[in-house]
């Protein structure tokens, strides 16, 4: 029997990966998980939406990303300007 990676289901570790995630904007550390906002990113002069994973501010709502947060966005950045060709 083969042991898959732990904590694998979904959003690996989150909590684990950001134990001391402070807003930025109110100093507040409670967050929610959106797994699914619309972020606006900007690459190569082009704005580009995508939905991405983000830790969201309880108190005022503010979008903080987790280091891995803050790579798949990147990623997913690259990814949907690669389908916005013209
Ligand atoms: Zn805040």
């Amino acid at each position: 029997m083969r042991k898959a990676a732990r904590g694998c289901n979904g959003i690996p570790g989150i909590w684990a990966m950001a134990p001391k995630l402070i807003c930025p904007k109110c100093g507040n550390n409670a967050f929610r998980v959106d797994t699914n906002a619309a972020v606006g990113q900007e690459l190569n002069g082009r704005q580009i939406v995508v939905s991405s994973p983000v830790m969201v501010c309880r108190k005022c709502g503010n979008q903080s990303l987790t280091t891995w947060q803050a790579d798949e966005l990147a990623r997913l950045t690259k990814k949907a300007a690669g389908m916005q060709k013209r």
